[in-house]
C-alpha cells in the first residue's frame, strides 16, 4: 500500500513513528522559513510541517510546487505539535516529512473543497466528484452506509432473503409513468424500468421464500420536487402467513432498530392513527405529530350567525396556536396573504385573539358575541394568549388549506425541530379513490391491495367507503413506507381490476402471471416498502434526499455531469428500429 495510516489516525502516543500517508492537499501555509501542508483524506486532516535548518531545500521547493487538491505521499516522522489544534482529532501531533511524492497533479478545483463551499448547486452537481470530497456530503454517504448495513442486519437476523429482482420489466399502465427500454432484438417491443418490484416480491412468496426483502433501485418518470429522484431506492419487503399486525410489529422493529444502531435514539412506542382521524385532526394522511394544534370544527358554532362566509360553507375548521395572540395585525395580513397564494388558495383567514383577561377578540366581532367566541374559545380549549386560526369552505379544501397552516405555524414556532423525531403508523387508508377526469375508481395504494374483510360487502355498493388494510408510516410529516396485505385470491383480484376499469382481457394481458400465478397455492401475505433516500435524510435531519444520493439528478432529471439523458447515433436508433416506427 502507498501508505502505512491515514490522514485521521495518529495521535500523540504515535509521535517518534515513521508513517507514509498519502492524501490532497487541503492548503499549504508558507511563512518562508517554517511551511506547514494540510494532507487530507476521507479519515480526517493530517499537518505537515517543514522547518528551515531541519527539512531539505528539496523538501521546501517540493512543497512549494504544490497546490489545492494535488494528490501527495509523505514519508516521516510523527512530532508533538507546537500549538496543538483541539478542533481535530489529529491535531496533538503533526509529521515532519523526509520525502514528499507528487502521485499526481491538479487543476485548480471550481469552488472550495470545503464545508462551507463557494460553488453553486450547478456547479457542485457538474463536478460531483469534487463535491463528494467534501465532509458534509462524505458523511451523508456514509451516514447512508450505515443505514443500509444495519438494514441488512436486522432483516438476516429476522430471517428475511435478499433476493435481485429484473431491472428490465414490463409496462403497466397503474401508477406512475413508466420510463421504457427498447429491444433491439424484439423491435417495436419495449421493456419497463420497475416503479417497485411488487409483482415479483408477491411471486417470491408463492414460491415459499416466506420472507423477502431487497435494497433496491426503483424508477418512476415523474415530476421531479426536492425529495423526488427519477431513480429512487427502496427497502422492499414482504412476508408470508401474516396479518397486518404482524406487519406493524416487524417493521416498526426494523426502525427501531435503525433508530439505535444509526442515531443512538431509543424509540418510543409508534402510535396509531386512522387514515379517517389523520384527515379529521390534521387534514392530512401524514402529520407532523411533533406538536400539537389538532384541528377543531367549528361549523356548528359559527353557522347561523348571519355571517355569510361561514353560513355557506361546507366545514369551519380552526387551530388555536398557543401563545401568538400577540401576532400584529400586520403579521395576520401577511398570513391571510401567504393563504391566498395560488399553491395554498385559501379565499381568506378568521383569527381570533384570547386576551390575558380570557376575553375573545376576533376579526368577525360584527357577527358573534362575546358569548359566541368564548363558545369557540371553548371548544379549542384556547388558553389566555392564544391564537385562533380558522378556514372555511369545502371540508377537503379547508382541512388541507389548514394543514398547510398548522405546518406553517408549527415552523414559526419552533416546534419542528429535526432532531426531535416522532414516528407514527397511519392505517385503514381507503381502497380506492375516484379520478374525476377519467371518470373512475384508481386503487389507492396499488391493485394488489387487500380490502378489510369486512368491508367486502360495499365493492359492489359504495366502493369509496371501503377501507383496505392499507397502513403508511410516518416521521415527522413525512411518509417513509407504505405496504398492505395483499389480494391472494384470483377472483378477488380480477374483481379488483374489474373495479379499476381492466377490461378481462386487458387485466390478463397486463396482469395474467400474478392472477395465474395465484392459482397454484399462493399463501396469505402482506408486505411494505421504505423509501430508503428519504429515510437516510431523516436521520440526516435535512429536507431534500438528492443530498444523500452520490450521483443524484437535477430538477428536469438531468445528470448534469454526465450529461444525460443525451441523444443516441442514428446507427443505435437504427437497431432498435426506433426510427422506422415514427
Ligand atoms: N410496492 C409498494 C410501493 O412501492 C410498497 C408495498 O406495497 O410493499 O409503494
Amino acid at each position: 500500500m502507498l501508505r502505512s495510516n491515514t490522514c485521521g489516525e495518529l495521535r500523540l502516543t504515535d509521535a517518534s513513528k515513521t508513517v507514509t500517508l498519502a492524501g490532497w492537499v487541503q492548503t499549504v501555509r508558507d511563512k518562508g522559513g517554517v511551511l506547514w501542508i494540510d494532507l487530507r483524506d476521507r479519515y480526517g486532516i493530517t499537518q505537515l510541517i517543514l522547518e528551515e535548518g531541519v527539512s531539505s531545500a528539496d523538501l521546501f521547493s517540493t512543497a512549494r510546487s504544490l497546490g489545492r487538491e494535488f494528490v501527495l505521499q509523505v514519508t516521516g516522522e510523527v512530532v508533538e505539535r507546537n500549538s496543538k489544534n483541539p478542533n481535530i482529532p489529529t491535531g496533538e501531533i503533526e509529521i515532519r516529512p523526509t520525502t514528499l511524492t507528487v502521485l499526481n497533479s491538479a487543476k485548480v478545483p471550481p469552488f472550495k473543497i470545503d464545508d462551507e463551499t463557494d460553488g453553486g448547486d450547478d456547479l457542485r452537481m457538474k463536478y460531483r466528484y469534487l463535491d463528494l470530497r467534501r465532509n458534509p456530503v462524505r458523511r451523508n454517504l456514509e451516514l447512508r452506509h450505515r443505514v443500509a448495513q444495519a438494514t441488512r442486519r436486522y432483516m438476516d437476523e429476522q430471517a428475511f432473503i435478499e433476493v435481485e429482482t429484473p431491472v428490465l420489466i414490463k409496462s403497466t399502465p397503474e401508477g406512475a409513468r413508466d420510463f421504457v427500454v427498447p429491444s433491439r432484438m424484439n423491435p417495436g417491443e419495449f421493456y419497463a424500468l420497475p416503479q417497485s418490484p411488487q409483482t415479483f416480491k408477491q411471486l417470491l412468496m408463492v414460491s415459499g421464500f416466506d420472507r423477502y426483502f431487497q435494497i433496491v433501485k426503483c424508477f418512476r418518470d415523474e415530476d421531479l420536487r426536492a425529495d423526488r429522484q427519477p431513480e429512487f431506492t427502496q427497502i422492499d419487503c414482504e412476508m408470508s402467513f401474516v396479518e397486518q399486525e404482524d406487519i406493524l410489529q416487524m417493521f416498526e422493529g426494523l426502525v427501531r432498530h435503525l433508530f439505535k444502531a444509526v442515531k443512538g435514539l431509543d424509540l418510543a412506542e409508534v402510535p396509531r392513527m386512522t387514515y379517517a382521524d389523520a384527515m379529521k385532526l390534521y387534514g392530512s394522511d401524514k402529520p407532523d405529530i411533533r406538536f400539537g394544534m389538532q384541528f377543531v370544527e367549528l361549523t356548528d358554532l359559527a353557522k347561523g350567525k348571519g355571517f355569510p362566509v361561514f353560513d355557506s360553507a361546507e366545514l369551519v375548521v380552526g387551530i388555536n396556536v398557543p401563545g401568538a395572540a400577540e401576532y400584529t395585525r400586520k403579521q395576520l395580513d401577511e398570513l391571510t396573504e401567504w393563504l391566498k397564494r395560488p399553491q395554498i388558495g385559501a379565499k381568506g383567514l378568521i383569527y381570533a385573539r384570547v386576551n390575558a383577561d380570557g376575553s375573545v377578540k376576533s376579526s368577525v366581532d360584527k357577527f358573534y358575541s362575546p358569548d359566541d367566541l368564548a363558545a369557540w374559545a371553548s371548544a379549542m380549549d384556547s388558553k389566555p394568549g392564544d391564537l385562533i386560526l380558522v378556514l372555511s369552505g369545502e371540508a377537503d379544501k379547508a382541512r388541507k388549506q389548514l394543514n398547510e397552516l398548522r405546518l406553517e405555524m408549527g415552523t414559526r414556532l419552533g416546534l419542528r425541530n429535526p432532531d426531535d423525531y416522532k414516528v407514527l403508523w397511519v392505517l385503514d387508508f381507503p381502497l380506492l379513490e375516484y379520478g374525476e377526469e377519467e371518470a373512475r375508481w384508481f386503487a389507492m395504494h396499488h391493485p394488489f391491495t387487500s380490502p378489510k374483510p369486512e368491508d367486502i360487502a360495499l365493492l359492489d355498493t359504495n366502493p369509496g367507503a371501503v377501507r383496505a388494510n392499507a397502513y403508511d408510516m410516518v416521521i415527522n410529516g413525512t411518509e417513509v413506507g407504505g405496504g398492505s396485505i395483499r389480494i391472494f385470491n384470483r377472483e378477488l383480484q380480477a374483481r379488483m381490476f374489474s373495479l379499476l376499469g381492466f377490461s378481462d382481457e386487458e387485466a390478463k394481458a397486463q396482469f395474467g402471471f400474478l392472477m395465474d400465478a395465484f392459482e397454484y397455492g399462493a399463501p396469505p401475505h402482506g408486505g411494505i416498502a421504505f423509501g430508503f433516500d428519504r429515510l437516510c435524510s431523516l436521520f440526516g435531519g435535512a429536507d431534500s434526499i438528492r443530498d444523500f444520493i452520490a450521483f443524484p439528478k437535477n430538477n428536469s432529471g438531468r445528470d448534469v455531469m454526465i450529461d444525460s439523458p443525451s441523444v443516441i447515433a442514428n446507427k443505435q436508433l437504427d437497431e432498435l428500429k426506433i426510427r422506422t416506427m415514427v
